[in-house]
């Protein structure tokens, strides 16, 4: 299918798949390996930083590099629909996004310091991001308060002549793990009840090696702590940062947050219809290999409808997130809000079935190490939740179907 394939994205995708299929995923099972091999999980060892960092030099030699800058002057300057084609195929396998200089959540970061940082922030921490030599987390989720609700936000920030002071604790900081993990993009509460709801939170810039920082803990995804990238419960206490690190100005937290959700967005779900078509791949090759009463896999109980399914589904999906994108490139935020609900529902639930049904074509196998399938749906169900609940998106996507039919106040 080659809907919204230009001839400027034509080829950066054959690339993107030539070295995704033949370097990259190659080299996971023996990165992955060495995880904990220095009785740090959290830790990266020579052979890792030479895998990562020899993939990540080569992509940018082949000018493979940042893909998702919508701005031509440094980047490629590509259209959301034609980076979707891209996220699919570095989302094949789990270092992908990561070798491109496309991954989550730094791409979301790079794009609040490129809109909202000022020339300091830039050149410390947008400047390295952008050559992959450091990394960074987005810290908004909080353990006391339910968070698919962001007004909920309590972490206190409060102003000390030329400092702000935060204390509270933050959770599910993804990335925050790495060692390389050098800047935390932080939602702090610096106004009260009698400001406007959406006027009481900032976000501010708090350097991972500030005094009074403390990773407690790494929260687990099904029992696994998602080594070395990690989701983070970190507390603050007395943590103080210049007043220069607060982006916009007090209460302008959820102007950022609405910028942060640009492109990157649907992001998630264009790396997801990647590994759906990695897992159904999969399957298929394992369903012609593997026999069973007499005969291949493939040809037994429901199998032909099994994978018959899976194909319609992800094309269904991948049309629906194309279309997402292409509303998104039209420029009216407003416009793309409800599609952008239904994709990042649609997205992870057509992966997540496809990557089930190929770990139940896989038998024991697939729900072990020896294949990416594990990882692979522990990863997006996680979706489900960590791009917003779906539930919190099926309930935008009825409001406004809803306002269609009724004065109401819905
Ligand atoms: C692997 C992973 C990575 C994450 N990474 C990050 C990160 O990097 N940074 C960060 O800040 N956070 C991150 N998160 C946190 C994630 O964004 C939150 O878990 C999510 O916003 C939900 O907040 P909560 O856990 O407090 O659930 P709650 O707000 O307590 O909600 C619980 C449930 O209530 C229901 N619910 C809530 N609202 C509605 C509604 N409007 N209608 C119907 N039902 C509703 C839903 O079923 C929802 O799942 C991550 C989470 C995971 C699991």
């Amino acid at each position: 299918m080659d809907l919204g394939i230009t001839q400027k994205v034509a080829p950066l995708i054959a690339a993107v798949r030539e070295m995704v299929t033949d370097e990259i995923a190659p080299l996971s099972d023996e990165y992955f390996a060495q995880v904990g091999k220095t009785g740090n999980r959290f830790e990266y060892t020579p052979r890792m930083t030479e895998i990562l960092e020899g993939l990540k030099a080569e992509a940018r030699k082949r000018g493979l590099w940042n893909f998702w800058l919508t701005d031509s002057a440094r980047g490629y300057g590509l259209s959301t629909v034609e980076y979707a084609y891209l996220a699919e195929e570095m989302g094949k396998t789990p270092l992908g996004p990561e070798v491109f200089n496309c991954s989550a959540p730094d791409t979301g970061n790079m794009e609040v310091l490129e809109r909202y940082g000022n020339a300091e922030h830039k050149e410390r921490w947008l400047t390295p991001l952008l050559e992959g030599k450091i990394r960074s987390a987005y810290l908004m989720t909080e353990p006391d308060v339910a968070s698919s609700d962001a007004t909920n936000m309590a972490m206190s920030c409060v102003r000390d002549g030329d400092e702000y002071i935060l204390n509270g604790e933050k959770w599910w900081a993804s990335g925050a793990g790495d060692p390389r993990c050098a800047i935390y993009i932080t939602m702090v509460k610096t106004g009260d009840e009698t400001d406007p709801k959406h006027k009481r939170h900032s976000m501010i810039l708090v350097p991972a090696d500030t005094k009074g920082v403390k990773v407690l803990r790494a929260m687990e995804v099904y029992g696994h702590d998602d080594a070395p990238h990690g989701h983070m419960h970190i507390r603050f206490s007395d943590v103080r940062v210049p007043v220069e690190n607060l982006l916009l100005g007090e209460g302008r937290g959820f102007e950022i947050s609405q910028g942060r959700l640009g492109p990157g967005r649907i992001h998630h779900c264009m790396r997801a219809l990647g590994h759906a078509e990695a897992a159904l791949e999969l399957m298929c090759k394992r369903a012609l290999s593997r026999e069973a009463f007499g005969r291949k896999i493939a040809h037994l109980g429901a199998n032909y409808d099994i994978i018959a399914e899976c194909r319609m589904e992800i094309e269904q999906a991948r049309l629906l997130c194309l279309k997402t994108a292409w509303i998104m490139d039209q420029g009216d935020a407003r416009a793309a809000a409800p599609w952008i609900s239904q994709i990042k529902v649609v997205a992870p639930r057509v992966a997540l079935k496809v990557v089930d049904e190929a770990v139940q074509m896989f038998g024991g196998q697939g729900i072990s190490q020896d294949t990416p399938l594990a990882a692979s749906w522990t990863h997006l169900r996680t979706l489900r939740l960590a791009d917003g609940p779906d539930a919190v998106h099926r309930r935008q996507i009825a409001r406004i179907e809803l306002r269609k039919h009724t004065n109401e106040r819905i």
